[in-house]
This record gives structure tokens, sequence and C-alpha cells, in this order.
């Protein structure tokens, strides 16, 4: 069945990808190079293209005083359907709840007659896959520094009953001081009564949860991120995604059957591996908490470096 999904992430991924959240076949008219709201509150200068995603381009924006920053912007002719606001809507509401440190901070949102507007915080240094595609793969301290800055960005969601259902290396980015910032609220979902369960089939199949997947009748939790976040850890420091292979159906075959291996060139520590293993565990009642996660002897028995070089970028940076 097709899938309400995204697949933006162009890793080596020969898997053909899900259906875009919106019919983007026809690239929009650009939006103005000054923009404007209707109030005059705000004049913002477009001065480049940062990326587009299943609904949205974003740009780089300069306001008046100088200040760069992203500017996503949707054009109100793909908003036709009741389903689509609902979407725009709820992520709208729920990004700009969150605030935190490693979470893209949302500034404001505004329309004019073709767009509606999100001015979001720049990250200007790409994200986390487009470093991987450089590095081909990261050492464990790296691994360790980004994977806390995830888990404490995650565990503030969870906080704050907001699922982001879409954790994967595009989507988390980097500030100028190689801090990860999580974005993309687009699959996002509030949970508004305690003990809720989700039912909609969203994610990045590489990443996706088997619960997502296979049970349909219960629905799924929070416990889908912290899945999300094994597929991460797993990809950080082997260079591929664990379950990817060239057909998004035997992407599935192999989740559905928890099938994934340590390739033995790699010389995963076994630490890493019994976290990953941890993690994956295909009922979600029996992943470890966030909190279990931080406490192995992976994070509390190796380095943690408490800032990564920018040299990083391109060159695995030295530690010792
Ligand atoms: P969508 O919700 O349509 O999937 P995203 O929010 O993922 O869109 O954004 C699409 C692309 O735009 C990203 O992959 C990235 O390249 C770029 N982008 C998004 N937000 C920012 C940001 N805050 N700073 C810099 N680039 C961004």
């Amino acid at each position: 069945p097709p899938l309400k999904s995204q697949e933006k992430e162009k890793e080596k991924q020969p898997a053909s990808p899900p259906l875009p959240r919106q019919n983007a076949k026809i690239a929009p008219p650009s939006p103005p190079r000054v923009i404007c709201d209707k109030s005059g509150r705000y004049q913002l200068n477009r001065v480049g293209f940062l990326g587009e995603g299943g609904f949205a381009r974003v740009y780089e924006v300069k306001e008046v005083n100088g200040a760069r920053l992203a500017c996503k912007v949707v054009t109100k002719s793909s908003l036709k359907t009741k389903k689509a606001k609902t979407k725009l809507y709820a992520e709208i509401k729920i990004h700009r709840s969150l605030e935190h440190p490693n979470i893209v901070r949302f500034i404001d949102c505004f329309e004019d007659d073709d767009n509606v507007y999100m001015t979001l915080e720049l990250c200007a240094s790409g994200s986390l896959m487009d470093m991987l595609r450089r590095r081909r793969r990261f050492t464990e301290p790296e691994a360790r520094f980004f994977m806390v800055q995830l888990m404490g960005a995650c565990h503030y969601m969870h906080t704050h009953q907001v699922i982001h259902r879409d954790l994967k290396l595009g989507n988390l980015f980097l500030d100028a001081n190689m801090n990860i910032k999580v974005g993309d609220f687009g699959l996002a979902a509030l949970i508004e009564n305690p003990g809720e369960r989700k039912k909609t089939i969203c994610g990045t199949p590489n990443y996706i949860a088997p619960e997502v997947l296979f049970d349909t009748i219960n629905g799924h939790s929070f416990e889908v991120d912290t899945w999300s976040i094994g597929v991460i850890l797993y990809t950080l420091c082997v260079g591929r995604p664990p379950f990817q292979t060239a057909e998004v159906k035997q992407i599935y075959k192999r989740i559905r059957d928890n099938e994934y291996d340590f390739p033995p060139e790699r010389a995963i520590s076994s630490n890493a591996q019994t976290l990953i293993q941890q993690i994956l565990t295909p009922d979600p009642q029996q992943r470890p908490t966030l909190h279990e996660i931080v406490d192995h002897p992976f994070f509390t028995h190796g380095p943690v470096p408490s800032y990564i070089p920018t040299s990083a970028h391109d060159t695995p940076p030295d530690f010792r």
C-alpha cells in the first residue's frame, strides 16, 4: 500500500522513495525577492536557496538588520485540501511550542497572497547526512557527542508530548559550532491524551519502527523515535542504515525480521553493538528508555568530546 510519508534523503539509496506529502511534481513559482507580510511587519530579502522537502522550499533570507534566517515557503496552491491545511497547522503548532538548544528555533510565521512562510533559525552547515557523505562514517566519540545532543532534544520533545516520527540524518542539522539542531516537524504528532496511540503510517523507510508498519491495530507512540535513534547510531558508526536494501519492500521485510549485521571490517566496538541491538528491539515496550540509553556503557565508558572541531566536516578529528 502507498505510504503517507516522505523521503527526501538522498542517501545512496537505490530504494524508490514513497509518496511525497503533496503532489510536488510541478515546481512552484519562486517567492518574491523581497518577502513581506500584509501588515508590513516583515521585510525579508531572499538571498539563497537551501533545499526542498515534500511540500516546502526553504530559502536563506536576510532581515533588514542583517540577521540571516531560514524561511520555509509553502505555496497556498498546495494547501487546497483540508488535509494539507491541517498538516501544516499541526507542524506550525508543534514546532512553535518547542524551545531547546538542539531543536531548530521556530521564529514566526506569516502569509501573503501566494504563500505561507515560516521563519526558522538558519542552519548553514547542512545536515549530518551531508557530513556523512563527505566522511563516509564517524568515529565513536563523534557518535557519542551527536547522540547525546539528539537524545537531549528527543527527551525534551517527549516530555512536551511530541513524537517527531521522522528522525534521520537528513533532519539533523548542524550549527556553526557543530551542534545538532533537530528540524522538520512535518510528520510530528502531539499526544493530547495519555496513552493515546497513533495509527498513521509515516516516516522514512530506512528509519521506520516495526510497529509503525506492522502493528496498525495497536498503533505506535514515543518509542518510534527511540527506534530511529538506534538506526541513527548504527548509521553514524557503520556509514549506512542497518536495513538498507535496493527495494523498499525488502527494507520492510528486513525491519520485520530484525535482519541486520555489523560489517566486521568496520570494527564497531562491542559496547556500540550491544546498545544498538538493545535499541533495535522489535517490541516497543522492551526498548530501553532514553535514560537507559545514556546510562549504557557505550556512553559511560568512552570519551564524549566537549565539542567537535569544524574540520570534522571533512576529516576525522583526533580526540587523543
Ligand atoms: P519538508 O518539511 O518539506 O520536508 P524540510 O523542513 O525538511 O522540508 O526542509 C527541506 C530542506 O531545506 C532540508 O533538507 C534542508 O536542506 C533545508 N532546510 C530546512 N530547514 C533549514 C534550516 N533551518 N536551515 C537551513 N536549511 C534548512
